[in-house]
């Protein structure tokens, strides 16, 4: 049996399936692997939230990185793999994609917003520390140019990208919700995730101790394999787009 037919069988029997994805699916797209060696995290210190906060240069300093495009990931497009998870939820296969990565590709894709949850938050917008209201980045590229504080155009809070930074902790209502999707479910198929960074990675555990097939597809082996019903080495967009033309 070939990994698309392996994998089909499953999606075929399953009534709700919940997909997880990470790093792997984006590096398809061209963005690099934020931990992995050549990775932004290689090249420049992440910025921990309390010095953000406490200090105006280190503002500067993330900012700079935001306009500069250093992260790597702005202007790259969705691929096949997240095109395949967006069919897939529109055929009412998937009820939600929980998602590790900041880039956005899954609403690009043309996901439905309320199905994607992101546990790491978005680095495509802006969002008040204070008073959580939403600001596009192409609007703050005049106070960054000029060199003034990049504040709330409503409360004068601070500003930030709206990612979740070192030292942030983990966005409440978005970690309900995974949790409660991965208990529903009953088929998790995790794509292009290593698996390491919890609590993000005790997700496939929820859903395999609440009785749901536990998939992984991923190049490399992850800490998981052992408790999957399936692990495929694969490509996630050929991969998706072959598993896709077997559905029934
Ligand atoms: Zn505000």
């Amino acid at each position: 049996m070939s990994d698309a037919e392996a994998l089909a069988r499953y999606l075929n029997a399953s009534k709700r399936a919940v997909v997880f994805t990470g790093a792997g699916i984006s590096t398809e797209s061209g963005i690099p692997d934020f931990r992995s060696p050549g990775g932004v995290w290689s090249k420049m210190k992440p910025i921990m939230f309390q010095d953000f906060v406490a200090s105006p240069a280190v503002r500067r300093e993330a900012w700079t990185r935001v306009f500069n495009k250093s992260a790597g990931w702005t202007g790259a497009s969705p691929n096949a793999g997240h095109r395949a998870i967006a069919a897939l939820v529109e055929q009412g296969k998937v009820s939600a994609i929980i998602t590790q990565n900041v880039d956005n590709l899954h609403q690009d894709s043309g996901a439905p917003v309320e199905r994607v949850i992101e546990l790491h938050g978005n680095a495509s917008y802006a969002k008040c520390l204070d008073c959580g209201q939403r600001h596009e980045l192409d609007d703050l590229a005049l106070p960054y140019e000029r060199g003034e504080e990049i504040v709330c155009l409503h409360c004068a809070g601070l500003l930030k990208t709206a990612t979740i930074s070192f030292g942030q902790s983990m966005p409440e209502a978005e970690m309900t919700r995974a949790t409660q999707e991965s208990r529903a479910c009953d088929l998790f198929l995790v794509l292009g995730s290593s698996l390491v960074v919890y609590p993000a990675a005790g997700l496939p555990i929820e859903a395999k101790r609440h009785g749901a097939t536990l998939i992984i597809v991923n190049r490399e082996p992850t800490e998981l394999d052992q408790y999957a019903d399936l692990v495929l080495n694969a490509e996630i967009g050929p991969l998706l787009t072959d598993t896709l033309k077997l559905l029934t």
